[in-house]
């Protein structure tokens, strides 16, 4: 990232730019990254959701304008533009504007210390490089130790949802996804497979149609103890992981 401090904007020049450029000028001054896969949540005001969907809408509007389909007389297309801005913005991109959904976390007063496997945790998202949907399934293994939280079943379907509902590098997803879980459970070990079908593999290129990708990520007691880490995935592959 460059050293050239911002041009210093008043709010009320601020108030005035389109909402992208406002939030834009936001992450650039607190040097925040914002990526495809980066959640950018922190630096979104209220009420600019809605104006980043309407601005959406309309520079859709001209990329259906530019591929030269008649979106007045089209009744098919004619509200097109509107229906993808929504779906973007409020359902298949989502992760990138809302925070991390509440997790309640719960001390671990059993002191449970066993293998813990939850999965296979359905995964809907969209590669980086095509915007075109990635399919797929999430098994994510967990063992932990007095000190670790415990947090409930459904809420590590919630925070995948959230990191995978934003353009993703499958190889980068599971990363973020382990570093999100890492925080809150603190276990002595993580381990999280991934197993998923990408669509611009279908639809164009090379038009393969096996193209299922597996990435894992092992971290503490699965990456030094090879046995925990046999136990992990030879339960996986009972819980059929092609
Ligand atoms: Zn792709």
């Amino acid at each position: 990232m460059s050293d050239t401090p911002p041009i210093f904007r008043s709010e009320a020049e601020l108030a005035a730019l389109p909402a992208s450029e406002r939030i834009r000028y936001r992450l650039i001054d607190a040097k925040c990254r914002y990526h495809a896969n980066d959640n950018i949540a922190e630096h979104i005001r209220d009420g600019e959701l809605t104006e980043l969907r309407a601005e959406v809408q309309a520079k859709l509007q001209q990329v259906l304008q530019s591929l030269v389909i008649d979106t007045d007389s089209d009744h098919n297309t004619h509200e097109t533009a509107k229906r993808v801005a929504k779906m973007y913005i409020e359902e298949v991109f989502r992760g990138r504007y809302v925070a991390m959904p509440a997790v309640t976390e719960f001390p671990n007063v059993s002191r449970l210390n066993e293998l813990m496997i939850v999965g296979p945790i359905t995964v809907r998202s969209a590669c980086s490089h095509h915007l075109c949907p990635i399919a797929g399934r999430v098994w994510i293994g967990v063992l932990p130790n007095e000190h670790s939280n415990l947090i409930g079943l459904s809420k590590y379907a919630r925070v995948c949802d959230w990191v995978m509902s934003r353009p993703q590098i499958q190889e980068e997803a599971v990363v973020m996804l382990a570093d999100a879980l890492q925080g809150r459970v603190k276990p002595d070990g993580l381990a999280i497979v991934m197993e998923a079908d990408h669509f611009c593999m279908h639809w164009r290129g090379v038009k393969d149609d096996d193209t299922a990708m597996t990435n894992s990520v092992m971290r503490g007691s699965f990456l030094k103890d090879a046995a925990l880490r046999r136990e992990f995935l030879s339960l996986l592959s009972k819980k059929q992981v092609k």
